[in-house]
């Protein structure tokens, strides 16, 4: 076979692999807009928003550690919805709100799959019913550029749970922050570099200033 042949053949493969995009998955946030309610006996958290923002949750923030190490309490949950804005399609929607217990439950799995696929002897209690997410499909023209498929996720639980299937499948790696000890993603499609070593740039600047004042002393 001749080297054009095998050019054009390895630029059909790369035009025709799925475009799984995170980077640009855009979500809501509003640290002031989120309560705890207990409303017929269900404890929710509620969408009464003030200064509602876009954001991409995983160009800068470390989403599945925060959301992997979330404080297992209503007030856990409320934190990290403060951060990083509700989970689900329920907790964006003002008359509903985000299911305290299912969003409990779903760190908790994020938890046990990370020290799963950190460790393959880790004892799994995972639930017998799966549970679905959801994707959205784009199919582009033919013959127009870019990949054929774009999928996307349709909510941040749904992102979250793509980010875990990409890190499982090889794509970028699970690491403990040097400075708070946190799991972060690096590499592949996490938005930290491949060989970080720190959740955040905070992290990485603190953990350099602490080393400098412990030099010194
Ligand atoms: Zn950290």
């Amino acid at each position: 076979m001749d080297e054009v042949h095998l050019i054009r053949i390895a630029a059909m493969a790369r035009k025709s692999r799925p475009d799984i995009t995170l980077r640009d998955f855009t979500w809501s946030r509003d640290p002031r807009g989120y309560r705890l309610s207990n409303e017929s006996g269900v404890q929710r958290i509620c969408r009464s928003e003030v200064h509602p923002e876009a954001y991409r949750p995983f160009e800068y923030e470390n989403v599945l550690g925060e959301f992997g190490n979330m404080r297992q309490s209503p007030e856990g949950v409320l934190d990290f919805v403060r951060k990083f804005g509700p989970l689900t399609e329920e907790g964006m929607d003002e008359s509903k709100g985000e299911n305290v217990a299912t969003a409990l439950e779903q760190a908790r799995l994020i938890s046990q799959a990370l020290r799963a696929a950190q460790n393959e002897h880790y004892p799994l209690d995972m639930p017998t019913e799966p549970r679905p997410i959801s994707l959205t499909v784009k199919i582009r023209e033919p013959g127009s550029e870019g990949p054929l498929l774009n999928l996307k996720p349709k909510t941040l639980l749904d992102a979250i749970w793509l980010l875990m299937a990409q890190l499982v499948a090889g794509y970028g790696e699970i690491r403990h922050c040097l400075h708070c000890g946190i799991w972060f993603a690096a590499g592949g499609q996490s938005g930290r570099r491949q060989d970080a070593k720190y959740c955040s740039d905070e992290h990485r600047i603190a953990y350099n200033n602490e080393r400098r004042a412990a030099g010194k002393t």
